[in-house]
């Protein structure tokens, strides 16, 4: 689970060029700007990641200016309370992702402990834009139990993996945006998912319900299960018109596929077998960039990271995910072993 505020210590504190009155901090992975001398390395302080939404309170009216974001209602209903929105910024040429304070803001009795969740006892949520136009419609319920929900974790908070996979080869596909897909085949049934619920595969008025029809899924998965001998789960990115604005500029919706399962196993398939089953039935992955030998610091891994999207050569790429060719459990991820590097430009650029 993603903590979105926690308790952190700054391991350093470096200056920025041609810049008297701020410099920056090291917190995990993380590049913070504050003011000079603010915070001094050893400091242990409260670290709000970037698409924190902090509560309306006086100790923050400092971000109303640049950050405040207002209520998203439904008529009388309120979506997602008004707040202010922590994202990445660029000050003085320093890329600055989330925002710290001193440990005394949390409220007594709480323990201090580096890495301990504050997140709820700030009142912090995360910040999530509004829903995108067509992927509404009816659904059947929460998603299913049987299969894992698509998330990845960024490379700042996994710092311990570098020197644990130093020399371990890893596949590189570009990071997508556009909205999670899954479709599956189970006991003969077949099921649609968006992120984070079971949609109804009837009901037409919603796009991944039109797109799993023309790209008959339904079909596919029977003849996966049929060559390969396990109930399969293929889960993806849906992108094209009408989602997140179109960045890669398509004429139609399409998927691109980053995960095969094997349902029965709650098991993701090896990535050779992923690559056979898909052009076994004619589904695209999402963009390959090749192998990598890991020898980065996070640092690197995020200069690596910027770069133009394969889709389309006038939009910076949302970022890489990492994976290794087997599928492996890690103990930081606590599940298998896959990361994200956010292309910061990306960033920038477009989060709004
Ligand atoms: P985020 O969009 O930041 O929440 O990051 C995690 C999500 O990225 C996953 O849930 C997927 O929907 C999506 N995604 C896009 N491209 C890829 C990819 N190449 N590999 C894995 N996940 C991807
Ligand atoms: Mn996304």
């Amino acid at each position: 689970m993603r903590k979105l505020a926690s308790i952190q210590t700054i391991t350093l504190t470096e200056p920025i060029p041609n810049a008297d009155a701020i410099e920056r901090l090291k917190i995990m992975g993380w590049w913070v700007v504050a003011k000079k001398g603010e915070y001094r390395a050893g400091d242990r302080v409260v670290y709000c990641e970037i698409d924190s939404l902090l509560p309306e309170r006086p100790e923050y009216e400092f971000l109303r200016a640049s950050c405040f974001k207002p209520a998203i209602q439904d008529g009388e209903v309120i979506l997602q309370r008004a707040g202010f929105r922590i994202k990445t910024i660029k000050l003085r040429g320093q890329v600055s992702q989330g925002i710290c304070f001193p440990a005394s803001i949390i409220p007594s009795g709480a323990s201090l402990e580096v890495g301990t969740d504050v997140t709820d006892h700030l009142e912090i949520i995360k910040y999530e834009p509004p829903v995108p136009v067509g992927m509404g419609g009816r659904i059947k319920g929460a998603f299913p139990a049987f299969l894992p929900k698509t998330d990845e974790t960024r490379i700042q908070v996994l710092e311990p993996l570098l020197d644990r996979y130093r020399g371990t080869t890893f596949c590189m596909t570009e990071k997508l945006d556009g909205s999670s897909m899954t479709a599956f085949l189970r006991e003969g049934e077949f099921g649609l998912c968006s992120r984070n619920q079971w949609l109804d595969e009837t009901d037409d008025s919603n796009v991944m319900v039109r797109l799993a029809r023309v790209l008959d899924l339904p079909g596919k998965l029977a003849q996966i299960q049929q060559r390969f001998g396990f109930q399969p789960a293929i889960q993806g990115e849906v992108v094209g018109p009408g989602i997140q604005k179109n960045k890669y500029k398509l004429t139609q919706v399409d998927l691109r596929i980053f995960n095969l399962l094997d349902i029965g196993q709650y098991r993701l398939v090896d990535r050779p077998l992923f690559l056979e089953a898909l052009a076994s039935v004619g589904l695209t992955g999402v963009p390959e960039l090749g192998e990598i030998v890991l020898d980065h610091t996070i640092d690197q891994l995020v200069e690596l990271s910027v770069g133009k999207s394969v889709l389309e050569q006038g939009a910076q790429r949302e970022g890489i995910v990492f994976r290794p060719v087997s599928e492996q459990f890690d103990q930081d991820v606590g599940g298998r072993l896959s990361f994200k590097v956010i292309n910061p430009q990306f960033l920038l650029k477009y989060d709004e």
